[in-house]
């Protein structure tokens, strides 16, 4: 049997990408539901994706980067605030975070209070990212994870891990169990921008990618149970 870890603290990453599901809607409510059924007490970095993308509009209608970026930014702060909602709605307390002052709908990042939050049980959602455009959600939850003493960035995605060659297209595509940073970054395998994957590699942390349309899932990658692809050393 695969081995079991014994996490004392994790950074789950939900991409925006994972929070549309199917539907047609920016986010799906069930998606939502099912990660506010699994989680407790953890850090959790939302993405933004579904919303909007700096990267893919800069250029276009004259938007310079760092305006598209702002507002990829403000995008994760709207999944936050519906994420928290759910999980409030089952009575889980949560409370989010942003990397820039919104002080009206959440609380700034302070570090210290992050973690006094997860001590106490709660569950604390990271948004805006980092703060800075031309980074992403991933790098933010390697640096959150780093800042916060976690252990490993947990990393939510529509697909079992990381495979060698593209599961929707190839059918005989072969799931990775572990891999190395290394291997991560010199065979360019898409898993994170290089910027979260380096600071990940520089701080130790190691990275899970595992699906989280199977139920139990997100449960079992918190408690430590083996599942995705593990990336290390
Ligand atoms: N973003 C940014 N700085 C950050 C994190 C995010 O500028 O530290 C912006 C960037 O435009 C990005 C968007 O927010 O495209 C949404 O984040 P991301 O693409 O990482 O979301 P995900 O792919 O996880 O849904």
């Amino acid at each position: 049997d695969k081995p079991t870890y014994k996490w004392q603290r994790v950074l789950l990453k939900v991409s925006g990408e994972a929070l549309a599901g199917d539907q047609s809607q920016n986010i799906d409510p069930k998606i939502t539901m099912a990660i506010a059924r699994e989680v407790a007490s953890v850090a959790i970095v939302v993405g933004g994706g579904n919303i909007f993308r700096g990267s893919s509009w800069a250029g276009s209608s004259g938007l310079d980067r760092s305006s598209a970026d702002y507002i990829g930014m403000l995008a994760t702060v709207m999944n936050a605030i519906f994420l928290q909602a759910t999980m409030e709605s089952i009575g889980i307390p949560t409370r989010v975070q942003t990397a820039f002052r919104m002080s009206e709908v959440a609380e700034p990042y302070i570090r210290r209070r992050a973690v006094r939050h997860l001590e106490k049980g709660r569950v604390v959602i990271f948004a805006a990212g980092t703060g800075n455009p031309f980074f992403t959600t991933d790098t933010a939850a390697a640096l959150r994870c780093a800042e916060i003493n976690a252990e490993v960035v947990l990393k939510a995605t529509n697909v079992d891990g990381v495979f060698d060659d593209d599961p929707r297209r190839n059918p005989n595509a072969r799931l990775h169990d572990t891999l190395t940073y290394h291997e991560v970054t010199s065979k360019d395998l898409s898993v994170m921008d290089m910027t979260a994957i380096t600071l990940c590699q520089e701080n130790n942390i190691p990275v899970v990618v595992f699906n989280l349309n199977k139920p139990g899932n997100i449960s079992k990658a918190i408690k430590g149970e083996r599942v995705g692809t593990l990336i290390g050393g």
